[in-house]
């Protein structure tokens, strides 16, 4: 079955290796470059986005993982995940770097001290069965969408806060502690016709 990796350096990595689990995905904590063999697809959690790029840049997964991605390998990244699949960032940290891939720019923090943390219940587009819970925590959102990517949710102000470009999904939120697994099953569902199609073209 196919395997995904879940970016394991920092953050809420066991909170999707966890849901993965629950969607009947066979799931990885990925720390070394050798992990990422044989991957379907690749989760990157949410915790700090800062944090994240070093030590994955001081655990030389950064150069492999770019190189899986640039190639197709499906990713979704929650929260400090989407920050690090955009191409382009407002509020950056000096020298913060992402790996890309999203045409997509992305304002970290962009909810402000006000609203620091909040939930709400949104529509996304591509999961059934009613809205998604979602929880915000000094989440990011995305402040212009390129040509390739698509908007699956916004929040309640109207900020585009999920969204999908081919094999990439990000969302600001964390479907990856509330139990409900809809967005990694859709997720899952990426990953499975990405293997059937790489089958196909064998
Ligand atoms: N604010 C964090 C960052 O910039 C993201 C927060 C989160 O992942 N919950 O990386």
């Amino acid at each position: 079955p196919p395997v995904v990796g879940v970016l394991a350096v920092q953050g809420d990595f066991r909170e999707h290796l966890a849901a993965l689990a629950a969607c009947g995905v066979e799931a990885r904590a990925v720390r070394r470059p050798a992990e990422l063999e044989g991957l379907s697809g690749i989760v990157i959690p949410g915790g700090e986005s800062t944090t994240i790029d070093k030590l994955t840049r001081v655990f030389e997964l950064r150069d492999p993982l770019k190189r899986l991605l640039d190639a197709g390998l499906p990713a979704y990244g929650s929260c400090a995940g989407m920050i690090l699949l955009a191409d382009r960032l407002v509020d950056a940290a000096p020298g913060q770097q992402t790996l890309g891939g999203l045409d997509v720019t992305v304002r970290r923090n962009a909810f402000g001290r006000q609203v620091d943390s909040f939930e709400a219940d949104l529509d996304v587009a591509g999961v059934e069965g009613g809205p998604v819970h979602a929880v915000f925590i000094r989440a990011p959102w995305v402040e212009e969408v390129g040509a390739g990517a698509e908007v699956l949710a916004r929040s309640p102000e109207g900020h585009p806060v999920a969204v999908r470009q081919g094999n990439l999904l990000a969302t600001s939120f964390h479907p990856e502690i509330t139990g409900d697994h809809r967005v990694h099953r859709l997720f899952a569902a990426m990953v499975g016709d990405h293997v059937e199609k790489t089958r196909a073209n064998r």
